[in-house]
C-alpha cells in the first residue's frame, strides 16, 4: 500500500498518508523569526524514535514551565508532543536542543490535537478487562433503543442485539427531544439499568449527556458519554467533557461543517481527554425523503485528516426502518469504523425514534451482511464481546 509497510495498513483508504512523517514536515511553518509568539497556532514537537519517557516527561515540564500545556501524543514510531495555551511564548531554540527532540514544528490546522499531524496513526479506544475496541481493523457496532423505556424493554433487546454479536449497547437516558412535552427519559434510572445490562450481558454502555448535571451522571455509570448532534457546539459541555478520563463520541451537528466537527472534538481533546469518538448521523438538506442526508462522503475526508475513529448512525440519518439496512452497508464500505444503530422489539409501542428502529431479526441479518462486506475493505466484524481479559 504504502512506502513504509509498517505503517501503510494503518492509513486505509487514504494512502497520501502513508507519506507519514514527511507528510508533517511539508507543512508551512516559515515563521518570521524562530522565537514564536503564539497566537493560536499550536506547536508540535517530535520527539526522536528512541527517546526515553524521562526525555518525554522533561520536554512535558520544559514546556509547562513556559505556561503552555503540553499533550503527549504516543505513535507506533515516535511520541509527539502538542502544545496548546495563549500565554507567552514559545522558544524553539531551547526545546530543540532538549534531549530526545527531533524537531519543533508548527501546526497550520484550526484543529491539532485531532489532526494527522500530531498523530499520524490511527487511534483505537479500547475498554479496559475486554477485547472491544472503537478505531482499529474490527468494526464497533453500538446498538440498541433511542430511550430506554423500562428494564424489560431494555434487558429484552439488550439479550437479543447481545445474541447477534454487539458489543455496544445503546440507550437514552436524556433525551434532547424537539418538543418539552416529549419523553424526555428515565434518567438516573435509565443509567441504572443500563448499568445492570453491562453486568449481565458484558456490553459495553454508550448513553447521552444533555448538560453538565447529566454528564457528571453518565460519566459515573456509562463507558461512553455521548455529546448528542444537537450539542456538538456547546463549547462548555465539550470542554467538561475534556476533563473526564471516559470516552466520549460527539455526533456530527444538524449543519456541521468537517471543520467545525472536527474543532468539537478538538475542545474534548485540548482539556486532555484523547479518547474521542466521531459519528455522522446525517445533516439537514433539502431532502425530504429521509429524515437526514447520511454524508458518508465524510468519512474519507476525516480520515485523511484526523486519526480519531468514525463510526456511521444510518437510523438518524434516515429517520426510516427499511432504509437503515441500505445505509448501514454503505457506511462499511466506505471505510466507518463501525454503527450506531436503534434497534427496538416493538417499535409502534417506542417512545421515541420508533419509525427508525430496526427489529432485532433485522439487526441479526445486518450483522451477517456486514460480516461478509467487512473483509473486502480490510475490517472484521468481533461476535461478542469478552469480559475479564486482561491487557497491557
Ligand atoms: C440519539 O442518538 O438518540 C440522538 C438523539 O442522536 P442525535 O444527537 O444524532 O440526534
Ligand atoms: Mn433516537
Amino acid at each position: 500500500m504504502g512506502e513504509n509497510p509498517a505503517i501503510g495498513k494503518k492509513f486505509r483508504g487514504h494512502p497520501s498518508h502513508t507519506a507519514g512523517i514527511s507528510a508533517t514536515r511539508q507543512l508551512p511553518f516559515a515563521v518570521p523569526d524562530d522565537r514564536l509568539r503564539d497566537r493560536g497556532a499550536t506547536m508540535l514537537v517530535v520527539m526522536k524514535a528512541q527517546a526515553t519517557p524521562e526525555e518525554i516527561r522533561a520536554v512535558c515540564e520544559h514546556i509547562e514551565q513556559l505556561g503552555f500545556r503540553p499533550h503527549p501524543l504516543p505513535g507506533a514510531q515516535r511520541t509527539a508532543i502538542g502544545i496548546t495555551g495563549n500565554q507567552g511564548e514559545v522558544d524553539r531554540g531551547n526545546l530543540e536542543e532538549l534531549p530526545g527532540v527531533a524537531e519543533v514544528i508548527r501546526v497550520s490546522k484550526a484543529y491539532k490535537l485531532a489532526s494527522r499531524d500530531v498523530k499520524e496513526e490511527d487511534t483505537v479506544v479500547r475498554f479496559a478487562g475486554t477485547d472491544a475496541a472503537i478505531g482499529g481493523d474490527a468494526l464497533a457496532i453500538v446498538a440498541g433503543p433511542c430511550s430506554i423505556e423500562s428494564k424489560e424493554q431494555a434487558f429484552s433487546i439488550a439479550e437479543q442485539v447481545a445474541a447477534s454479536g454487539a458489543q455496544f449497547f445503546r440507550g437514552g437516558a436524556y433525551k434532547p427531544r424537539t418538543s418539552p412535552y416529549a419523553f424526555q427519559g428515565l434518567g438516573l434510572e435509565a443509567l441504572r439499568i443500563m448499568a445492570e445490562i453491562r453486568e449481565r450481558f458484558g456490553l459495553r454502555i454508550v448513553t447521552e449527556a444533555i448538560d453538565n448535571e447529566s454528564l457528571d451522571l453518565v460519566a459515573e455509570w456509562a463507558d461512553v458519554v455521548q455529546i448528542g448532534a444537537r450539542n456538538m457546539q456547546n463549547f462548555s459541555l465539550l470542554k467538561r467533557a475534556g476533563k473526564l478520563r471516559k470516552p466520549v463520541l460527539i455526533k456530527r451537528g444538524l449543519s456541521a461543517t468537517l471543520e467545525e466537527f472536527l474543532m468539537a472534538a478538538e475542545y474534548v481533546m485540548s482539556e486532555g481527554n484523547y479518547e474521542v469518538i466521531l459519528c455522522e448521523r446525517g445533516v439537514r438538506t433539502f431532502a425530504d425523503h429521509a429524515r437526514n442526508t447520511l454524508d458518508l462522503s465524510i468519512i474519507p475526508a476525516i480520515q485523511r485528516l484526523s486519526h480519531l475513529p468514525i463510526l456511521v448512525d444510518p437510523s438518524h440519518a434516515t429517520g426510516k426502518r427499511d432504509s437503515v439496512l441500505p445505509m448501514a452497508r454503505a457506511a462499511v464500505a466506505s471505510g466507518g469504523d463501525g454503527i450506531l444503530v436503534e434497534v427496538h422489539d416493538h417499535p409502534e409501542k417506542a417512545l421515541s425514534d420508533g419509525p427508525q428502529s430496526i427489529y432485532p431479526a433485522q439487526f441479526a441479518a445486518m450483522m451477517d451482511e456486514l460480516e461478509q462486506i467487512a473483509p473486502v475493505v480490510g475490517r472484521s466484524l468481533p461476535r461478542g464481546i469478552h469480559v475479564g481479559i486482561a491487557r497491557a
